[in-house]
This record gives C-alpha cells, sequence and structure tokens, in this order.
C-alpha cells in the first residue's frame, strides 16, 4: 500500500508520551498566538495552534479536560495530559468540524510556518514574526468561503 502524496502522517505528543494525537494531510491554518491564556497554557511566550479537519485527527490516551470561553464567546476545550500536563490538542466550540493541536507537541522544525500572527499587543518585543498576516487581536473573521 501506498500512501498518497499529502497524506503523510503526523503525530503530536505530551512530554512523557501517553496523550497523542495523530493526523494526516497538511493543517489548515497555523497561527501564532500572542494572547494571556496561551501565554500561561504554554510557559512559553506564545502559543503556535495548528487546525486540521477533524475527522482526519486520532486523539489516544489518557487526558484530563479544561474548557474555558474562547474570544468568540464559545467553549474551548483543552486535552491536557494527567501525568505530565502537557496539553495537546483542544476542541472549537466554534469551529466542532476542526481539532486544534499544539504546534510544539509535534516537535519537528521542519513543520509548516505560521502564516497568522495573532495579540500581537502582548507580544514580546524580541520575537520575530514570519507571518505575513498580522493582527494586534483576534483576526477579523474570515470571508465566506465558495
Ligand atoms: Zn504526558
Ligand atoms: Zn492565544
Amino acid at each position: 500500500m501506498t500512501e498518497q502524496a499529502g497524506a503523510a502522517k503526523r503525530i503530536a505528543q505530551c512530554a512523557c508520551g501517553s496523550l497523542r494525537a495523530e493526523v494526516t494531510g497538511e493543517p489548515l491554518r497555523v497561527i501564532m498566538c500572542f494572547c494571556e491564556q496561551c501565554q500561561r497554557r504554554t510557559g512559553s511566550v506564545f502559543g503556535l495552534s495548528t487546525y486540521w479537519m477533524r475527522q482526519n485527527a486520532t486523539v489516544s490516551g489518557p487526558y484530563t479536560l479544561y474548557t474555558r470561553k474562547g474570544q468568540s464567546g464559545k467553549n474551548v476545550t483543552f486535552y491536557f495530559c494527567p501525568t505530565c500536563g502537557s496539553t495537546v490538542c483542544w476542541d472549537l466550540g466554534k469551529r466542532p468540524d476542526e481539532l486544534g493541536i499544539a504546534g510544539g507537541a509535534f516537535f519537528d522544525p521542519n513543520f509548516p510556518a505560521p502564516t497568522t500572527s495573532v495579540w500581537e499587543q502582548s507580544r514580546h518585543d524580541w520575537v520575530h514574526i514570519p507571518a505575513s498576516r498580522r493582527f494586534p487581536q483576534s483576526p477579523p473573521p474570515p470571508p465566506p468561503s465558495g
């Protein structure tokens, strides 16, 4: 059996390796986020958020859920490892057909670079931004598709 180009498998996992999210295909979006919640969640100065079609993603291993309100007012539910505490992925109430996965959990220096940077109003000056789309807060809503 040969895998088609673009159907490569990627695995994100927590620090101890027990919670994993496996995805195929390419991410829908790769976003760097400087919001307070991402900084506090990751312990780093920005979060790297990657989004995938839910149907192409499989979450396995034990997890604990943490739900908070997102900027949209809808819930965001994070899956973190009960043993080591790493957040691996999350569900967005406003986009139930997608799964968010923490970019660093792939531990892949060749992972696609972010194209969008948000909440730059709380960005540390020394962070270099590769993204071409940049916003002081949330980006405006996407144009209707189709
Ligand atoms: Zn773990
Ligand atoms: Zn954020």
